[in-house]
């Protein structure tokens, strides 16, 4: 089969130039296109030199239905109201779209979702290995251990530059947690606490965002009982561990036909 054509969007960015990066070391795939907004300083600048791996011939492009044309996947860690309108286009252009995209509103996910009739979507959280894995222990641990006797409390931390709160992990370990209790994360979470707050109303799932230096991303789901507590962490240490991952849903979701996946699918943690 020839080498997968994937567009990078959000070319200047921490993943975009991870992504690059990345793709230039992978068999089997190739930087087809690289995307920015209108407006920014990289437009016009070769994509590999930009992100430290030589010129690949690609120049940095604000026009994204031109360079999904040619593709047959684009990789997108930019922002939610940037990826609703990349995943209209790659519907348009019927490739697969891979979402690391965090932040998404309900709104944002449900135009994601109408796009999912014509693309072939895979959004994740989070898109290593080791924290589907976390995912999957989560659910199994919030499961067997009693939410009379065990809280459950999400703690994560990154980089002083992240915009959202709690981060799209964070959210997914909850998630898990609410899968494994058999409860809606929506009605059990509590995102902040501040002032008199009274004491912890039972099962309940807790979080609690750390931002500073250059973290990359920590994650951890404690599970206090009254006389034990469990601790399920992940440390993310290179951010190539996201973009491999990436890669690995691009190839998966090639051909396959339209619909709205996640990292679990391509990982068959399902
Ligand atoms: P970042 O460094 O700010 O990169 C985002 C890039 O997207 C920036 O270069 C930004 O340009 C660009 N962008 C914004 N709007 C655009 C548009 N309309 N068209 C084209 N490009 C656009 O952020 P990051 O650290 O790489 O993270 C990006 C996202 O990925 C965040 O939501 C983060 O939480 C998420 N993330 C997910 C995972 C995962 O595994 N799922 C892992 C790491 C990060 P400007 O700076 O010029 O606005």
């Amino acid at each position: 089969m020839s080498d997968m054509n994937l567009v990078v969007v959000g070319a200047a960015g921490r993943m975009g130039q991870t992504l690059i990066r990345t793709i230039a070391a992978t068999p089997g795939v190739k930087l087809a296109g690289a995307v920015e907004r209108k407006g920014a300083a990289q437009l016009g600048r070769d994509a590999g030199e930009l992100a430290g791996v030589g010129n690949l011939g690609i120049a940095i492009t604000d026009d994204p239905l031109s360079v999904f044309a040619k593709a047959d996947g684009v990789l997108d860690f930019t922002l939610p109201a940037a990826t609703v309108e990349f995943a209209g286009y790659a519907a348009q252009a019927r490739i697969a779209h891979i979402i690391g995209t965090t932040g998404c509103s309900d709104a944002d996910d449900a135009s994601i979702a109408a796009a999912a009739r014509h693309a072939t979507i895979v959004k994740s959280g989070n898109m290593s290995l080791g924290v589907n894995l976390l995912a999957v222990l989560v659910e199994q641990a919030a499961r067997a251990l009693d939410a009379g006797d065990f809280d459950i409390e999400v703690l994560e931390m990154h980089h002083r530059s992240k915009v959202d709160a709690p981060s799209g992990t964070a959210l997914m370990l909850g998630a898990a947690a609410a899968r494994g209790r058999e409860v809606a994360l929506a009605e059990q979470s509590v995102r902040v606490r501040d002032g008199v707050t009274g004491p912890r109303q039972q099962g309940t799932i807790g979080f609690a965002t750390l931002r500073g230096g250059s973290v990359i991303g920590e994650h951890s789901v404690i599970l206090a009982g009254s006389s034990e507590r469990i601790v399920l962490s992940h440390h993310a240490e290179d951010r190539s561990l996201f973009a491999k991952g990436a890669i690995t849903a691009a190839l998966w979701a090639r051909d396959r036909k339209p619909g709205l996946y996640s990292m679990r699918d391509v990982l068959g943690l399902n």
